[in-house]
């Protein structure tokens, strides 16, 4: 049995995850969730009228996503995603689709073979384009480089390319993979998504998809992890403060004036939930916590529209040219197979959608989808709905790479987890599975493991 108890606040992915990594350290987590369910901003819910799961919004992972994919592994889940084999899906402009599709070639060949048949850019821009590879290629980032001061537009336009590359192919990538545009994330991050995603094995930009709603996929399976394996998940539980002894963080206050006594505590919170709860609060203060303050956050809208036929073909669509963005095909990724499909339009740095009302996103969205898929000016709405999240995923801006703190703060017996911490990704689950496994191993160090357990994964290190 374990001997040590640490607290864990937030039951998104981050707090999921450590605790399932202090449970492989023989360490006994107690997972504290505000809300009534599990999986932070990657939730689903029933929706009672077509008594139907529906997903926050589109989640997909890259191949790449190793800590993510050994998460799902760890909680018995990996039947319930896919991942394809290498890169490949449609661009649509105007009536015209182009694939990018890579050949089966070895490593990176594989990845950049994708601009072979790629139509939406000329021979030039291919040409460019590969400039542009090589000049990623050549780059060296080091922890201090200034690449994170400069906008990844900038650089690019300083590095051969133009309107038309930009447009059709780097940020047809960053916007849906940063939720932000070329001209707002820092080139340094940008630079290091291509290396990672397009410089590597044929397998690092592969999709994988979620098979099962997020509620289960990420919530109830790890719960039942955490649970059969004598850890605590705990819902409708607001923490408050935490416990202070002798300049040691030794428990939390709930809203309930709960006292929940544990050797450690682990923030898994969005920094803008975490700084309240810094004993002396950040207010004024010049330390440690301070750059948490400047973390910027994103919105992403969803569009669902529930079709009394099938409009779309494939199972997921770029579009170029569009207010549509990205265009998912829920019924066929979820193998349902009702007569109708269910169609999930995702978007992206949404700013301009945010506090358009539903009324005018249907008369907008139904017309765009009328314009890029002819299918769907036969068929009938049954249904539409939209999901806001204006707060889905942090930014990477210029000079936001400081604002990202490491996992173990200089208060004894306090850490922090959360996709935001200093993880070398940006805003996705990956960097959520990541920032526990790094939150759990820092305490294992410092703490000592309990008991080991023989659920250890193959996946933890310590770290440096
Ligand atoms: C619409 C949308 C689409 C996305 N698409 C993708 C994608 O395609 N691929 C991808 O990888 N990522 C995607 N993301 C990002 C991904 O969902 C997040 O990076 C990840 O879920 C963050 O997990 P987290 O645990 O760090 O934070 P969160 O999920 O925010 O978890 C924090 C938890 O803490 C709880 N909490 C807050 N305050 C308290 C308190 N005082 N006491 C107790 N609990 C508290 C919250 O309720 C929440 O459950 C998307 C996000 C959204 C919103």
């Amino acid at each position: 049995m374990p001997t040590r108890t640490v607290i864990v606040i937030g039951g998104g992915i981050a707090g999921l995850a450590t605790a399932v990594r202090l449970i492989q350290h023989g360490i006994k987590p107690i997972v504290l969730e505000k809300r009534p369910f599990l999986g932070g901003r990657a939730y689903s819910f029933t929706d009672s009228d077509i008594d139907s799961e529906i997903d926050n919004g589109q989640h997909i992972f890259i191949g790449a996503c190793d800590q993510f994919q050994r998460y799902i592994g760890d909680i018995g889940a990996s039947d319930q995603i896919r991942l394809e084999s290498r890169i490949e899906f449609p661009v649509l402009k105007g009536r015209e689709t182009s694939w990018l599709r890579a050949k089966k070639l070895p490593g990176p060949l594989a990845n950049l073979s994708v601009l072979l048949g790629y139509r939406h850019v000329g021979i030039m821009g291919k040409l460019r384009i590969l400039r542009g590879m090589a000049s990623i290629k050549l780059t060296r980032l080091s922890a201090n480089s200034t690449l994170d001061m400069v906008n990844l537009d900038d650089w690019l336009r300083a590095h051969g390319q133009d309107n038309e590359t930009i447009k059709n192919f780097w940020n047809l990538i960053i916007l849906p993979s940063l939720n932000d545009d070329t001209t707002a994330v820092s080139a340094y991050t940008g630079i290091e998504l291509f290396k990672i995603a397009f410089l590597g094995s044929a397998r690092n930009p592969a999709l994988g998809i979620p098979l099962t709603g997020l509620s289960k996929l990420v919530g109830d399976n790890a719960r039942q992890f955490i649970e059969s394996h004598g850890g605590e998940v705990r819902t409708g539980v607001n923490v408050t403060s935490l416990k202070v002894e002798n300049g040691r963080i030794v428990g939390v206050r709930t809203a309930n004036n709960d006292m929940i006594d544990g050797e450690a505590v682990v923030s898994a919170l969005p920094a803008a939930a975490m700084t309240p709860l810094i004993p002396g609060g950040t207010v004024g203060r010049d330390d440690f916590f301070t750059p948490a303050e400047s973390v910027k956050t994103a919105p992403i809208v969803a569009v669902h529209i529930w079709y009394d036929r099938p409009v779309l073909t494939e199972n997921f669509v770029a579009v170029l040219d569009s207010p549509l963005q990205w265009v998912f095909n829920d019924t066929a990724l979820k193998s349902r197979t009702e007569l109708g499909q269910h169609i999930v339009i995702s978007l992206s740095g949404a700013w301009k959608w945010q506090d358009r009302s539903k009324q005018e996103l249907r008369e907008i969205f139904t017309a765009e989808m009328e314009k890029s898929f002819p299918l769907a000016k036969k068929a009938r709405v049954n249904k539409f709905t939209i999901v806001k999240m204006l707060e889905a995923t942090f930014r990477v801006v210029p000079g936001s790479r400081r604002t990202r703190l490491p996992q173990r703060t200089p208060i004894p017996g306090f850490y922090l987890a959360g996709d935001w911490t200093d993880t070398g990704w940006p805003s996705t689950m990956e960097s959520a599975v990541r920032s526990g496994n790094l939150a759990a191993e820092y305490i294992a160090n410092d703490i000592g493991t309990g008991i080991q357990s023989s659920v250890v994964s193959s996946g933890s290190r310590q770290p440096e």
